[in-house]
């Protein structure tokens, strides 16, 4: 062990999955974006998958714990959250512990509705909540299991922080 301090640069992973609601009037939303004439996903929240697996990597990167602990969905306030505004907190969490994400890659896997015409907006929605490029990959499940009957959609993230300090000068 050659190496002095804290490690400057963390990977994170995050993962979540939720069941399709059975309320019609609840809209689909993934990555911030609301998808007109979809049906919604159950959750405490707006049951935003993708919003929720980008906290958990951010999170679990920075050792800053899970989203359960500082988002619980026991929690009255929390009913109906936009899942972006908690990303935003999570990311400031971050910031008061020296951490500045660097990127986060997606993988949502999901039969309908097409990510890829909203892959755009919503990359720029979490992008811009996270402050680093956030990418988004749409992947469907073949048929195969709960997600391949489309009961529910699942999303995978990884994320990369960085200590926000300066870079050390003199290191060579
Ligand atoms: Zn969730």
């Amino acid at each position: 062990m050659t190496a002095t301090g804290p490690p400057a640069i963390r990977i994170g992973q995050g993962f979540d999955v939720h069941p399709f609601s059975g309320d019609a009037d609840r809209p689909l939303v993934l990555g911030g974006v609301s998808f007109a004439g979809v049906p919604g996903l159950a959750g405490h929240s707006d049951g935003d998958v993708i919003a929720h697996a980008v906290t958990d990597a951010l999170l679990g990167a920075a050792g800053l714990g899970d989203i359960g602990q500082h988002f619980p969905d026991s929690d009255p306030a929390l009913l109906g959250a936009d899942s972006v505004g908690l990303l935003r907190r999570a990311v400031a969490a971050l910031h008061d512990a020296g951490w500045y994400p660097q990127n986060v890659d997606c993988t949502v896997v999901l039969e309908e509705p097409k990510v890829a015409p909203r892959r755009a907006a919503i990359e720029a929605r979490l992008g811009d909540a996270v402050g680093a490029p956030v990418t988004v990959k749409g992947k469907r499940a073949e048929g195969l299991g709960a997600l391949g009957r489309a009961e529910g959609i699942a999303c995978f993230a990884v994320a990369l922080v960085a200590r926000g300090a300066p870079a050390a000068g003199g290191a060579t």
